[in-house]
């Protein structure tokens, strides 16, 4: 493809795509294929001769879009949000274009500054301390990852360097592998399942607490299971607490669970994944007190914060442990500028691989285009929505909303035992008009609502609520029948 096709080409998929979201409406937002449908229609080898874009562009109705469940619908009610705007599409789109790989300064300085700047802006934007910040006098700053999974295994092993130098300083004589078998991290059974995950690669168990009645982890629960594995010989080395869990957005008790960690030297972890982004609004920010006691913390972007994916903001109090646990050198990394100074870092310490994308150019248009009133208002717009959901559903007495509703989540079910709400789930399942995931709250089985797209209108929600609203006739005559 020459400069000329290209102008062509992407003229012609950026209308595609302006069209697709103009219209997204108009497609079933699950997909109706059958497993293996694309095999049958791309062939086993690659084309020998090049083809021709309008060949292959044409291909995309046909072969791609049978294909994609529609995450932007606003009938997308499931999981969390995956951001979405054309801000963030066309800083990519520059990202693609410029193709640099910042993992240095030197490598491309825009890519390091302008990441360390944006994180800046978004730290204070969150309020956070200003110890996370680069631009504070401290080790503190923020860095982009790929995903919050990313950031809770990076801290993990950041954590793991940290309590072994600690423990081996203070017992010479302990061999390192010893002092890494013992050691041990904590969550509650309601984190995501990346959080598990991140134990599972970096071989230390991670601990299941279960959570209270409400889905929160509290200090009582940690400090119970700190004590226990102390008693064991077991050394505690970190503890990611959720605000805003998958499963019904609880929100861990940071306050509790901060002086616990650092008391016991245990690295604090917050996975802020989804609704860390209503931090924007002053008025959610109680739902971080104790922030100031955590080692770390991550946004994502990417979910509710119309950032495509890939977009995951971390914040450490002290780079350095990260610095030195990931720190290789070779003779061609090496550079004149290296320094430790937090506003010029080599980005490359403070993640998995090398190469890094210039994701600091979406989130730099996104920032600028919306400004922070228009993310503000983007948030408050989706909880209003939700809140209208769940407004819908209490004032149908055959339903009840299980979890408060605090963010863009609405947990509800049929009243009763689990069997109607299975037989509601699979019949809305079954049409494919509106899609939900399901979850379980004390064992009982809830429907999550979730106010995803950014398209969503009020519009949306009746469309959503009538259709649950009509599959439940049918079951409740079924039963009351
Ligand atoms: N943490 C929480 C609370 C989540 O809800 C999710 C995904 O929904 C994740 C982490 C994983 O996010 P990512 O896909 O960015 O790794």
């Amino acid at each position: 493809m020459d400069s000329e096709s290209f102008k062509e080409c992407g003229k012609t998929v950026v209308n595609y795509i302006a069209d697709y979201m103009d219209n997204i409406r108009d497609r079933p937002v699950l997909s109706t294929v059958e497993p293996g449908y694309l095999y049958k229609l791309v062939p086993p080898q690659a084309p020998v001769k090049g083809e021709d874009w309008k060949t292959v562009l044409s291909d995309v109705e046909k072969i791609i879009m049978p294909g994609i469940t529609h995450w932007n619908s606003p009938q997308f009610h499931a999981f969390f949000p995956t951001g979405n705007s054309y801000a963030s599409i066309v800083g990519d789109m520059l990202c693609n274009g410029l193709g640099c790989i910042g993992f240095s300064w030197i490598t491309s300085p825009a890519c390091t500054e302008l990441e360390v700047q944006v994180m800046n802006w978004f730290g204070k934007m969150l309020g956070l301390p200003k110890e996370f910040l680069n631009e504070s006098e401290g080790p503190g700053g923020g860095v982009l990852q790929g995903s919050a999974s990313e950031a809770t295994f990076v801290c993990l092993l950041a954590a793991k360097d940290r309590t072994t130098k600690r423990v081996k300083s203070l017992n010479p004589n302990m061999d390192i592998n010893e002092i890494k078998a013992k050691l041990v991290a904590y969550t509650s059974d309601q984190s995501n399942s990346s959080v598990e995950k991140a134990g599972l690669l970096g071989s230390m168990p991670m601990r299941l607490l279960k959570a209270n009645d409400d889905g929160q982890m509290t200090g009582p629960i940690l400090a119970k299971a700190i004590a226990e594995d102390m008693a064991n010989g077991l050394i505690p080395c970190y503890v990611v607490a959720t605000l805003g869990t998958t499963g019904t957005c609880a929100f861990d008790r940071l306050e509790e669970l901060g002086p616990i960690c650092n008391e016991n030297n245990i690295w604090l972890h917050v996975d802020a994944a989804y609704a860390g982004a209503a931090f924007v609004l002053p008025e959610y920010r109680h739902l971080m007190a104790g922030v100031h006691y955590v080692d770390s913390f991550d946004v994502n972007l990417h979910k509710w914060l119309l950032v495509n994916f890939d977009c995951s903001a971390m914040w450490v109090k002290d780079a350095t442990h990260m610095v030195d646990a990931f720190n290789v050198n070779r003779v061609y990394l090496k550079h004149d500028y290296q320094s430790t100074d937090p506003q010029l870092p080599d980005y490359r310490h403070w993640q998995i691989p090398l190469g890094r994308r210039f994701r600091a150019l979406k989130m730099w248009f996104v920032l600028r285009l919306y400004g922070v009133e228009g993310l503000q208002a983007h948030i408050k717009k989706q909880v209003k929505l939700a809140k209208l959901f769940g407004k819908f559903v209490n004032d149908d007495s055959r339903f009840e909303v299980v979890t408060p509703v605090t963010m863009g989540l609405v947990c509800f079910r049929l009243k009763g035992d689990n069997e109607p709400t299975r037989d509601l789930y699979e019949s809305l399942m079954r049409r494919g008009r509106v899609y939900m995931v399901t979850a379980t709250v004390q064992s009982q089985l809830v429907i999550r609502f979730v106010v995803c797209s950014r398209l969503t209108e009020i519009r949306d929600v009746e469309f959503a609520w009538n259709e649950i609203r009509e599959q439940a006739d049918k079951i409740t005559d079924t039963v009351t029948t």
